[in-house]
């Protein structure tokens, strides 16, 4: 017999920096942290400096276990937090701000106006007026 509980989901629940009501995931796109040297890296991430040498080594500075994700709140509308997950697969959100947003995976923050970008700014704007799902 095999055990079902072992594979339910964990269920991560995050809140509003602003209101403390749940927030909603929009399912948008991961943007990984990224770092572009070993000191940042360790500082950031809180890394161990061992194993961020041998990301170093590998030129693989992206820190797999934080990315900035889009939320929703009833309240305050949509918003981008940072999400770190630690060692025990717990995630922890913060609001994301602009030194986050120079440490993603080669993106720019969308609540920015930057003509430069276009693919991601329409895909974000598209994404603006489509439905919401709840739960
Ligand atoms: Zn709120």
């Amino acid at each position: 017999m095999t055990c079902k509980r072992s594979k339910r989901h964990k269920v991560h629940r995050f809140h509003c920096p602003t209101c403390s009501g749940r927030l909603w995931r929009l399912g948008s796109p991961k943007h990984y942290l990224f770092y572009t040297d070993l000191s940042e890296l360790t500082q950031h991430t809180g890394m161990l400096h061992k194993r961020a040498a041998s990301l170093a080594v590998k030129g693989d500075y992206v820190d797999r276990s934080s990315w900035l994700e889009e939320f929703f709140c009833g309240e305050h509308g949509k918003m981008w937090m940072v999400i770190r997950q630690d060692e025990t697969g717990m995630l922890m959100a913060v609001p994301a701000d602009e030194r986050d947003w120079k440490h993603t995976t080669g993106t720019v923050n969308p609540n920015i106006p930057n003509p430069s970008v276009s693919e991601f700014t329409y895909r974000m704007s598209r994404r603006a007026t489509g439905q919401l799902t709840y739960g």
